[in-house]
């Protein structure tokens, strides 16, 4: 009577290895988007992508909002 690896039924597959290393593979065969410090004073966050302008998400989104503010500002001045 060998005793097997068979720990009980009803095991839980795993990941195969092979499937992990293709997602690696992928990642890093995939294009790394470059990032870089947000350009705003005082912020920093890396994760501004030169896309976005040097900004990170979280600044573009005060930006985007900045503007609605002002935009607002100007049509109720006048
Ligand atoms: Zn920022």
């Amino acid at each position: 009577m060998a005793k097997t690896s068979k720990a009980g039924g009803g095991e839980v597959p795993i990941v195969s290895p092979q499937l992990i290393d293709g997602a690696k593979d992928f990642v890093l065969r995939s294009k790394p988007v470059r990032r870089v410090p947000c350009r705003v004073p005082g912020c920093g966050v890396v994760g501004a992508t030169e896309r976005s302008d040097g900004l990170c998400w979280v600044c573009q989104h005060l930006k985007i909002s900045a503007w609605r503010d002002s935009a607002a500002q100007e049509s109720a001045s006048e």
